[in-house]
C-alpha cells in the first residue's frame, strides 16, 4: 500500500502554488495525497509569516495532525519556517523544518521519514538564495483556473514587511520557461491563468525583460484562455501594460494595486515607493484607458503613529477613487522589521475599529462597481461545481456571477448579460445560440 501524505497551506496564492509543487514531488515518489483531515504518514505544513498568530496556528495544526496519526512525520516549511526555524523545531511533534528554497528539494534532503527524538533544521540563509522554485497550482475547482508562479522574492524594503527576509531578493523565471509552463496549462484545459509572485511587477528585472514583454508574448499563444495578473505595485504599472490590457481580449480587465495608506506621512514611514498623488493619477489613468477595469486595493490600518486624522485621510482618499474593493489588513508588529521600532503604536482595539470602517467602505465600493456593470455583457468563466442546480463563475473584471447549472457552459468563456446585482453575486442570462436551443 502506498504511503500517504497530507498538506496544509497558510497565506498567499504563491504558497498554494508551491504546496502544489511539493505535492507533485511526493506523488512522483509514490505517495498518495490525502486530505489534511485524514490519517497520513507524513504531514507537510507550508507556513506564512504574515499571519499574526503564526506560531499558535502552527501548534494547533500540528496537534490536529498528530491526533490523526501520533506516529506521523511532521514537516514544517514556508516563510515562517525560514524566519523562525528554532521556534518551530521546539514545537512538540515537529520532525523537520525546511527553509524557503529547501522545500523544493525535500526528497534529496530527507531520505527517510523516520521520527527521531529531535527535529532537524534545514534552513539556509536567504541571502544565499538564487534558486527559483518552479510552481503552479489550481484553485479548489481545479479544472478552470491555474496559478503560475513567474517571480519570487522582493528587493523593496517596506518597513512593515518580512517577506524579503523570508523569500530573498527578486528573481524571475525565464520567459521561455514561463511560456513552456503556460502552454502546458492551456493544453491541459485551463481557461484562466493567474500570474503570481511576490512582486510580480518586478518580473524580468535581472533577466533583461519586463512584465509587459512577457505578457505580450503570452497573449500570442494559441488556444482559448485569459490571463489575470495577481497584484502589481503601483510604481510598476506602465502605460504600455494598461494599453495591452485594454486592447487584448486575452487579458482580464482587473488589477490589484496595493495602496497601504492614503496618508502621505504614513506612506513615507512605510517606505513605499510612490506618493498618494502618484497613486491617484494612476487609478484615474487606468480607468480612462480601461473603463470597466476592476481595481482591488490592499490597505493597512493602525500603522504606528497613524492618528485619527491620518486614518480619515485614507478613508476619504479611497472613498473618492474609482476602485472596486479593498483588502483591509490590521497592522501587527513583526520581529526584524523597521516598523516595530517606530513610536506611537495604535491601540489594538482602535486598529480593529478602523479595520471595520474600511470593510464597510469596501462593501459600498463593491456595490457601486457592480451597479455600474449592470446591463452590460461580460465574458464569464463558469466553474464545474453544481451547487443545488446553480453554477458560478467570474467575469474578466472579477465579478462573481451565478446561473442555472448547464454542463455545456462550464469551463468555457461565455458571454453573459448582467441583469441583477447584489452585493456578492450577480445574476443574468447566458447569451448563446446553444442557450436558445436548450
Ligand atoms: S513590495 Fe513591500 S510589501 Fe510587497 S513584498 Fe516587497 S517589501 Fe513586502
Amino acid at each position: 500500500m502506498k504511503n500517504k501524505v497530507a498538506f496544509q497551506t497558510l497565506g498567499c496564492k504563491l504558497n498554494f502554488s508551491e504546496t502544489s509543487t511539493i505535492g507533485n514531488q511526493f506523488a512522483e515518489n509514490d505517495f498518495h495525497v490525502v486530505d489534511f483531515k485524514d490519517k497520513a504518514d507524513v504531514y507537510v505544513l507550508n507556513t506564512c509569516s504574515v499571519t499574526e498568530t503564526a506560531e499558535k496556528e502552527c501548534r494547533q495544526i500540528i496537534r490536529r495532525a498528530l491526533r490523526q496519526n501520533p506516529k506521523a512525520y511532521i514537516i514544517v516549511t514556508g516563510c515562517y519556517a525560514q524566519l523562525r526555524p528554532e521556534e518551530i523545531a521546539n514545537i512538540d511533534g515537529v520532525d523537520a523544518v525546511l527553509g524557503s528554497s529547501e522545500k523544493f528539494n525535500l526528497f534529496s534532503i530527507l531520505n527517510n521519514f523516520e521520527k527521531q527524538e529531535l527535529a532537524c533544521i534545514y534552513v539556509n540563509p536567504i541571502e544565499e538564495t538564487t534558486h527559483f522554485g518552479i510552481a503552479h497550482s489550481t484553485d479548489s475547482d481545479s479544472r478552470t483556473r491555474a496559478f503560475l508562479k513567474i517571480q519570487d522574492g522582493c528587493d523593496y524594503n517596506c518597513s512593515f514587511c518580512t517577506i524579503p527576509l523570508a523569500r530573498g531578493s527578486s528573481r524571475s523565471l525565464t520567459a521561455n520557461s514561463v511560456i513552456e509552463q503556460f502552454r502546458s496549462l492551456v493544453n491541459h484545459g485551463y481557461k484562466e491563468i493567474i500570474l503570481t509572485g511576490v512582486n510580480v511587477g518586478d518580473y524580468g528585472k535581472n533577466i533583461n525583460s519586463s512584465l509587459f514583454e512577457l505578457v505580450s508574448q503570452l497573449i500570442n499563444i494559441e488556444g482559448e484562455f485569459r490571463i489575470r495578473i495577481s497584484s502589481v505595485e503601483p510604481n510598476l504599472i506602465t502605460g504600455d501594460l494598461l494599453q495591452l490590457i485594454s486592447k487584448s481580449d486575452k487579458m482580464c480587465n482587473h488589477l490589484h494595486i496595493p495602496l497601504q495608506s492614503g496618508s502621505p506621512k504614513i506612506l513615507k514611514s512605510m517606505q513605499r515607493r510612490y506618493t498618494t498623488n502618484d497613486y491617484k493619477n494612476l487609478i484615474f489613468k487606468a480607468k480612462k484607458v480601461i473603463p470597466d477595469l476592476s481595481v482591488g486595493v490592499d490597505v493597512i490600518v493602525g500603522f504606528p503613529s497613524e492618528t485619527e486624522a491620518d486614518f480619515i485621510q485614507t478613508h476619504n482618499f479611497l472613498r473618492d477613487l474609482p476602485v472596486s474593493y479593498l483588502h483591509v489588513f490590521t497592522y501587527s508588529e513583526r520581529p526584524d522589521t523597521t516598523a516595530i521600532n517606530l513610536p506611537s503604536p495604535v491601540e489594538v482595539s482602535e486598529r480593529k475599529r478602523r479595520n471595520n470602517i474600511l470593510r464597510t467602505l469596501s462593501e459600498k465600493k463593491k456595490k457601486q462597481f457592480y451597479s455600474e456593470i449592470d446591463d452590460t455583457i461580460q465574458q464569464v468563466l463558469f466553474e464545474h461545481s453544481n451547487n443545488n442546480g446553480m453554477m458560478q463563475g467570474y467575469t474578466s473584471n472579477y465579478i462573481k456571477v451565478k446561473a442555472e447549472f448547464n454542463e455545456y457552459f462550464t469551463n468555457k468563456l461565455t458571454p453573459f448579460i448582467i441583469e441583477g446585482t447584489d452585493s456578492d453575486v450577480c445574476s443574468g442570462k447566458i447569451l448563446s445560440e446553444k442557450m436558445q436551443l436548450t
